[in-house]
């Protein structure tokens, strides 16, 4: 394994609390949790438009069902391997443990470009993963949702070809969530990861003794959580400076008006152009003066690099791994707070959780209803982590890590051994 990879990533900060647990736990149930239950490749070999077969890898992995059924997204980009699905898997073991919700964690990765493929393609994609994928997928085994490159519509997708395998209308459980509406999906769901990001950031700046009001934000990634994060930061009174994706960045010191950025990119599908704000470079952008940087896009964004010249106060981290081991300990020296993703960025796995109760009890929940549990769930838990780490002097991302890997560990102890 190289060592700059997200799976180095999570197994040193696994390894860290390990270590702070040892007293607490039997040495080989603390083992137990640094593999996975399963590692999966899954060759896909759909016909795409233009009447060719043409063969996609494909990865799922469940790294622990202690909790229930494991939860995770479904990543499609052109470079995610299964140590990287791996890795993310392990993380929402813990996120899930830590956001209070009965499930472990899994992930899946889809290998290819999702911005390249047709809709059409995508589709015949998706179809062909979850045709293959069919016996890991289950409201007992494993319950995909979006990640990156993956979305709502893809979700849709998912069901359906479940549903039209068994032959029936709908699925008596829930197989999928993040799916729209119309087919069992929950509101807010889409909004939920970043608006979760807001109300983290929003208590992580009280506790630094400031408010949210009138501070500046940088926001990496404009895709279902960035620019989720950016817009309610803004609602909030952010002033929201600079704004990058993949392709590049803007910058407008005065703040950016997200709303219109918003429009402006669901016109054109990209940010370039936009007549409210210079071009930047997207990696120079984290290292330019703000209050708070939010990553929420890809993983190993800060590192030792550029974390020395991170200007920001506040790190919330949106995005699944995008501070590497070493940046952590830079930015602890720096005293720059970091609320770690499996925090941060739960409120998608707890929206999740609210679809499939929904769905498993054949109710109805309101916007309302399902944005006020996510605020009092993240709040909640926040001054958990907060406290934890005041009292034990320990970074957040170290508290939260601490909680997590405690209940993992506390639920592996209450099944016992066999077989
Ligand atoms: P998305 O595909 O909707 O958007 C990704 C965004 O990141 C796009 O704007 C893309 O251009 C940008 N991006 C990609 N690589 C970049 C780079 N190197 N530099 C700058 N920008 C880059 O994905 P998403 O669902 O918003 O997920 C973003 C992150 O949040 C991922 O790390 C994902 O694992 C994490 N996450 C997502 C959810 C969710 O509910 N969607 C939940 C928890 C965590």
């Amino acid at each position: 394994m190289s060592e700059n990879t997200l799976l180095a990533h999570a197994m040193a900060n696994y390894n860290r609390t390990a270590a702070l647990l040892k007293g607490e736990f039997a040495e080989d149930l603390l083992d137990k949790m640094h593999q996975p239950q399963e590692r999966s490749e899954l060759i896909l070999s759909p016909q795409l438009a233009d009447g060719k077969s043409r063969v996609f890898h494909a990865f799922i992995v469940h790294h622990s069902s202690a909790l229930g059924p494991c939860k995770g997204g479904i990543r499609m980009t052109a470079g995610v391997t299964l140590d990287d699905v791996n890795a993310l898997a392990m993380e929402m073991t813990w996120k899930c443990a830590l956001i209070g919700v009965p499930f472990g964690g899994g992930k899946s990765g889809i290998v290819a470009d999702a911005e390249s493929l047709s809709s059409y393609d995508k589709e015949t994609l998706i179809r062909s993963f979850t045709r293959n994928a069919q016996r890991h997928i289950h409201p007992l085994i494993y319950v995909p949702a979006p990640d990156m490159g993956t979305n709502e519509r893809d979700m849709g997708h998912i069901k359906d070809t479940i549903t039209y395998s068994l032959g029936h209308a709908t699925t008596q459980g829930c197989y999928v969530t993040g799916k729209p509406v119309i087919l069992g999906g929950i509101p807010g769901r889409r909004e939920a990861t970043g608006r979760g990001v807001a109300i983290a950031t929003a208590a992580a700046m009280v506790a630094l003794g400031g408010k949210l009001a009138g501070a500046t934000a940088i926001v990496q990634g404009f895709g279902n959580v960035g620019s989720v994060a950016a817009l309610l930061l803004a609602e909030r009174g952010v002033r929201v400076v600079g704004i990058a994706d993949a392709r590049g960045g803007l910058h407008n010191p005065d703040g950016i008006d997200v709303a219109a950025l918003a429009a402006y990119f669901a016109k054109q599908r990209k940010l370039a152009g936009f007549p409210g704000a210079r071009a930047v470079d997207g990696q120079e952008l984290l290292t330019m003066p703000c209050d708070i940087l939010v990553p929420a896009a890809a993983g190993n964004q800060i590192t030792k690099d550029n974390a020395a010249r991170i200007q920001a106060k506040l790190v919330a981290e949106g995005a699944n791994g995008p501070t590497t081991p070493e940046a952590d300990a830079i930015l602890e020296k720096k005293g720059v707070l970091v609320i770690p993703d499996i925090l941060c960025n739960a409120g998608g796995v707890f929206v999740s959780y609210l679809e499939f109760t929904q769905e498993t009890q054949q109710e109805q929940m309101t916007l309302a209803d399902v944005n006020t549990r996510l605020e009092q769930r993240m709040k909640d838990r926040f001054a958990q982590v907060h406290e934890l780490a005041r009292e034990r002097k320990l970074s957040l991302r170290q508290a939260a890590m601490l909680l997590a890997v405690r209940r993992v560990a506390q639920a592996l102890e209450a099944r016992g051994n066999l077989p």
